[in-house]
Order: structure tokens, then C-alpha cells, then sequence
């Protein structure tokens, strides 16, 4: 469903991607993996169309994304929760969720039941929730939107341990519900068992890409390593 081809980035002068390849089919969820710095966050801003891509191309379904702006590639399918949360402060919790949606399988109650700490905070106002709770409302509000492709940027990073583990618990209902997902997340533990594939970018290029039982020793010591 979302082809990534050959894909080159600049910030300004100073180029990030130098051919980036990726794909993710129906159903599947695939892992973007790569040690830091090694263009995972400007392939996504990429596909979004937040950092254009300066060359290659971007499909999704019938869609050429480059051709699209950022508000079109959403309404094409796309949801994205960035690195970093973005909730609206002062409305509340089922407000914030309110606010995105769009008709399908996704719900009020479907998302509520995915998160009930969700549930349990409906009333409060975003700004009372601690960091992990607004990235529950994060990934909330982009299934809200009811995406074919949901992309995740590094949501569990810098939680405390439990709240990471009912977000892994809710990516792994997610992933038994089908959802096709791309996914970026430095714990390879909790990655590797939910990726159907994954893709290594290694100085802003696909270096491997291939089945995480593939993924021997040698290849993590040479693209995942610290
Ligand atoms: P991380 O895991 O640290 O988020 P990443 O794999 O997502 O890393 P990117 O953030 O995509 O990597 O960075 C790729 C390259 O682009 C790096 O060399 C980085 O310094 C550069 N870069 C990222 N953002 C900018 C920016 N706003 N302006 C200039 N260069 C940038």
C-alpha cells in the first residue's frame, strides 16, 4: 500500500536521505530501524510531505504523495503520531478524541477500550494527563482518524515502564486487529516480536531490509549497535 522509492532529503543544503526504499503492505507492520541520526524521523517527514523529498517517489495506493500537501496525504489515509505528543492542552481527553474523527472502524468506545486509562480520564483536561497518558490521547486521536497506515514515531520513548507496556500491549492488539502500521521504536525487545519486516537506514539509505528472524548478531552489530 505505501511504496517509498529511491527517496532524497535536504534540510536546507545539508542532504539527510541519500535513497531510502521502503514499503509496507496491506496488513503489515514494519519496523524502521537504524542507530540514531540515521534518517527514520526525515524518512517519515518525508511521506508526510513535512520535509519534502527532493527526489524519488512516494505512493500510497492510487496516491502520489509528493504531489500531495501535508492535509491532503492525511485525508488520503495517512495517520501519524510524531515523535514528540501533540494533544490540545485545554480540551478534554474525549474532546481531543472528538476533534479527529472520521468515520470507520475506529471509535469513541473502540479507542477507549484499546486504553482505558483513557476511559477512566474522558473528562479531564489534556494538560492533567502525565507524558505517557498524552501518548495514549496521541495514538488515540490518529486512529480517530481511522487510517489505513497508522505511523508511529518512537511512541513509547522516555515512559515509565508500565505506561510502555500497555502502549506495546495496545500495539499488539493493533496488530492483531490487521492494522497496517510502519513503526519506529528504539526497543528492538518489544519491536522485533510485533515486526512482520523491518528496514535499516543506515546514513540516510536502505542498507537491509528483511524478516526480523533474519536479523542476526552480525547485522545488529553493525547497524543497531551502540
Ligand atoms: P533519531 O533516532 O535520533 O531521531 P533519526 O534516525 O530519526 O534519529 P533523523 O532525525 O531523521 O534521524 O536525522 C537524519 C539526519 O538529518 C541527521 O544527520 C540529522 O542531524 C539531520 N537533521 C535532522 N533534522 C534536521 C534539521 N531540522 N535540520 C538539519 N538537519 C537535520
Amino acid at each position: 500500500m505505501l511504496n517509498v522509492t529511491a527517496i532524497e532529503t535536504f534540510y536546507g543544503p545539508s542532504q539527510a536521505l541519500f535513497g531510502v526504499d521502503l514499503s509496507v503492505q496491506p496488513g503489515e507492520m514494519v519496523a524502521l530501524m537504524g542507530r540514531n541520526g540515521m534518517g527514520k524521523t526525515t524518512t517519515i517527514r518525508s511521506i508526510f510531505g513535512l520535509t519534502p523529498a527532493r527526489s524519488g517517489s512516494i505512493t500510497f495506493e492510487s496516491h502520489d504523495l509528493r504531489r500531495l500537501p501535508s492535509y491532503r496525504i492525511a485525508q488520503a489515509g495517512l495517520g501519524l503520531v510524531p515523535e514528540g505528543r501533540r494533544c490540545f492542552p485545554n480540551l478534554s481527553v474525549r474532546e481531543n478524541l472528538l476533534v479527529t474523527a472520521r468515520p470507520g472502524l475506529w471509535s469513541l468506545e473502540r479507542v477507549e477500550a484499546l486504553f482505558p486509562r483513557l476511559a477512566e480520564r474522558r473528562t479531564q483536561m489534556a494538560r492533567t494527563l502525565s507524558g505517557g497518558e498524552q501518548q495514549m490521547l496521541a495514538i488515540g486521536r490518529a486512529l480517530m482518524t481511522n487510517p489505513r497506515l497508522l505511523v508511529l514515531d518512537e511512541a513509547t520513548e522516555g515512559l515509565a515502564p508500565v505506561i510502555r507496556q500497555e502502549i506495546w500491549a495496545a500495539i499488539r492488539e493493533l496488530k492483531a486487529q490487521g492494522q497496517s502500521t510502519l513503526i519506529v521504536d528504539k526497543s528492538l525487545t518489544e519491536l522485533l516480536p510485533v515486526a512482520d519486516r523491518c528496514t535499516i537506514l543506515e546514513k540516510g539509505r536502505t542498507v537491509w531490509t528483511g524478516e526480523p528472524d533474519a536479523l542476526d548478531d552480525a547485522l545488529r552489530d553493525r547497524y543497531l549497535g551502540v
